[in-house]
C-alpha cells in the first residue's frame, strides 16, 4: 500500500482537498485531528508537555489550548519541541491506523509535513497551494482568528516554493470545480503505480 502525504499551508485548502479524495474512497488520515485528540488521551504526551510547559499544560485533565497557545505565539523553538512530542506518537498511531486499510494508497493529511521533516517517510507527495492573500482570507471568513494569528502561523511554516520543489503532485485551489478535477487526475495518476 502507497502512502501518501497530502500538506499545503494554513488555509490552502489541505482539508477541501481531503474531502474530494475521500468521496473517491481513498482512505485519509488527518493528523491535526488525530494530534488534538492523541494530546488529551496518551499518558505519554502529556507527561512530556507537563515538562515542557508547566502544570497549566492541562486544566481537569483536558489540555489548555489557549494557554499552550499563548505560549507557542511568536515561540518557534518551543513550538518546535512541542511538535517533537507528539509527532512521534501521531506516527505510531497513523502506522496502526494504515494497518487496518485496505487499498491501493492512503493519504496523511498534515499541515507540517516538510516542517516535521518527513518527506522521506512518503511514497508521494500531494501539496496544495493558494496565493498567501486568499488563504488569509479564507481563514478570517472560516473562525474568528485575528490577521496577526494567522501571519504567526504561516510565518511557522515553510514557503510554497520550497514544498512544490519536493512534491511530487501540486493541486493550486483557486477554482473548486478545476481543482476538482485536478484531484481526479492526481488519483488516476497514483492509481496506474499500485
Ligand atoms: P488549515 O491548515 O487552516 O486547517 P486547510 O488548508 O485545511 O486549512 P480548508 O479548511 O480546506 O484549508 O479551507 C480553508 C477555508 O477555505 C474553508 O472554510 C474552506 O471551505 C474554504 N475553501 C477552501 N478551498 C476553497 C475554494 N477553492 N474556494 C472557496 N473556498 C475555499
Amino acid at each position: 500500500m502507497m502512502i501518501v502525504g497530502l500538506t499545503g499551508g494554513i488555509g490552502s485548502g489541505k482539508s477541501t482537498v481531503a474531502t474530494m479524495f475521500k468521496e473517491l474512497d481513498v482512505p485519509v488520515y488527518n493528523s491535526d485531528d488525530r494530534a488534538k485528540y492523541l494530546m488529551n488521551t496518551s499518558i505519554e504526551i502529556k507527561k512530556k508537555l507537563i515538562a515542557l510547559l508547566s502544570d497549566e499544560a492541562y486544566e481537569n485533565g483536558q489540555l489548555n489550548r489557549p494557554f499552550i497557545a499563548k505560549k507557542v505565539f511568536n515561540d518557534s523553538e518551543l513550538l518546535a519541541n512541542l511538535n517533537g512530542i507528539v509527532h512521534p506518537v501521531v506516527r505510531q498511531d497513523f502506522l496502526a491506523w494504515v494497518k487496518e486499510q485496505d487499498s491501493c494508497y492512503v493519504i496523511q493529511e498534515t499541515a507540517l509535513l516538510f516542517e516535521n521533516n518527513s518527506q522521506n517517510f512518503y511514497d508521494r507527495i500531494i501539496v496544495v497551494t493558494a496565493p498567501k492573500e486568499l488563504r488569509i482570507s479564507r481563514v478570517l471568513d472560516r473562525d474568528n482568528s485575528t490577521r496577526e494569528q494567522v501571519m504567526a502561523r504561516m510565518n511557522n511554516q515553510l514557503d510554497d516554493e520550497i514544498k512544490i520543489k519536493t512534491s511530487n503532485f501540486v493541486i493550486e485551489n483557486i477554482d473548486l470545480e478545476r481543482t476538482s478535477s485536478i484531484v481526479l487526475q492526481v488519483h488516476a495518476s497514483i492509481l496506474t503505480d499500485c
